[in-house]
């Protein structure tokens, strides 16, 4: 007897046209994000951009400019006829963005462009209790730096992973601050929404928000310092997985018996491929001392050390081992790396390229390998207030 599986039927009862709230809400949300993109811009060339009436522009921007997340001018010029008047995001409209690393926290004020207006760098301390202590009255006083704006919220990135569902911070081998609610004493104690992200998902979202990445629908950012995080974007979407753990190809092991990781295990990719990697590999050709940096490093190179220049041609060599993993199993179209060795592109590019190029599988391409515009501080704040204006921009999370 031959069965036949029984295939769902949507009646009409369970279909549901999108009501015109939503509509307005969809159109405000693409209208907002044309004003933050195109800025300064007219009223008409929004409603020549979106294809909607000037009537229905018209009615949305006076509820943008009610809201306080638009304002009106300069005027512009035409040959002849009336004169437009542009719109643009309202500055005074501020986010305070940090930035937790393993060593340093930076505190930020940024307006909704993502230009910055301060910050203020202190140590991170070894304690969650302490080091959120420190970020609140570090918090407090950008806040009071910021009278007469409207601040939207606080975003944070962390170097590690973050359970949006539990609200902890869950892994982060580099900070050592396991399992720690950082989100609530800031909250109570400034009385501002607070949004937690990794440090390569805050990467990723400043890419499509402020690198003008968003025709791009799947993007991975690789950032590279202590050691190895990377965030991506699948189908248009930045993927969190299970827990927010999706993402940690830093923790695969390349070589079972290879140094010890952070994380506890033997030979991850970021114990080969990392700043740390590099300078470990400098010191093992029996130069250099304890305290050299990874920019000294970068120097030296620069100035003709072969030790230097080796230890960094084999970081990369690692760098580009790893991504072929990252190609097999997300296939980018895009790698944007992040990191102080964006600085020395010249000696990592090619490298890298390289190693990802010589296992492209049968079918697949390599994807466009591109070094972040600004430094990784930078990009992970202007993340941060990606991460807090998405909720009022809709895009991504
Ligand atoms: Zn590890």
């Amino acid at each position: 007897m031959v069965t036949t599986a029984k295939i769902g039927v949507i009646g009409p009862k369970r279909i549901q046209a999108a009501s015109s709230e939503v509509v307005r809400d969809i159109n405000r949300r693409i209208v907002l994000n044309l004003i933050r993109t195109r800025h300064p811009i007219s009223r008409a060339d929004l409603a020549r951009l979106c294809g909607l009436q000037r009537s229905t522009i018209s009615l949305i921007v006076e509820q943008l400019i009610e809201e306080h997340w638009v304002v009106e001018g300069p005027m512009g010029r035409l040959p002849r006829g009336r004169r437009p008047t542009f719109l643009r995001l309202n500055e005074d409209r501020v986010i305070i963005g940090v930035d937790i690393r393993p060593t340093q926290t930076t505190v930020a004020v940024a307006d909704a462009n993502g230009k910055f207006a301060s910050r203020e760098v202190m140590a991170t301390a070894a304690d969650p209790k302490t080091g959120v202590a420190d970020m609140i009255r570090c918090i407090q006083r950008a806040m009071a730096s910021c009278r007469g704006k409207k601040i939207e919220g606080i975003g944070i990135s962390v170097p590690g992973r973050f359970d949006h569902r539990s609200d902890r911070l869950v892994f982060a081998p580099n900070l050592k601050w396991r399992e720690f609610d950082i989100r609530s004493p800031i909250m109570k104690a400034t009385g501002l929404e607070v949004e937690l992200e990794n440090a390569a998902n805050a990467c990723v979202l400043a890419a499509v928000w402020f690198d003008h990445m968003d025709q791009a629908r799947n993007l991975v950012v690789v950032t590279v310092s202590e050691g190895i995080g990377t965030g991506f974007l699948v189908n248009g979407q930045l993927v969190r997985g299970l827990n927010g753990m999706a993402g940690e190809f830093g923790h695969v092991p390349l070589d079972p018996k290879g140094p010890v990781c952070g994380c506890g295990s033997r030979g991850c990719w970021e114990v080969f491929a990392s700043n740390r990697a590099a300078l470990r590999y400098y010191l093992e050709a029996g130069a250099g001392a304890g305290d050299l940096t990874f920019p000294d490093l970068l120097r030296l190179a620069d100035q003709g050390d072969a030790r230097a220049g080796r230890a960094i041609e084999k970081m990369a060599q690692y760098l580009g081992r790893g991504m072929r993993m990252v190609v097999a199993g997300l296939a980018p179209e895009r790698i944007v790396v992040v990191g102080d060795l964006t600085r020395a592109w010249h000696r990592f590019g090619p490298v890298i390229e390289a190693e990802v190029q010589a296992q492209v599988l049968p079918g697949g391409c390599a994807p466009r390998l591109v070094p972040a515009s600004e430094d990784g501080g930078d990009a992970r704040l202007r993340g941060t207030v990606a991460l807090v204006l998405q909720k009022d921009f809709g895009m991504y999370v």
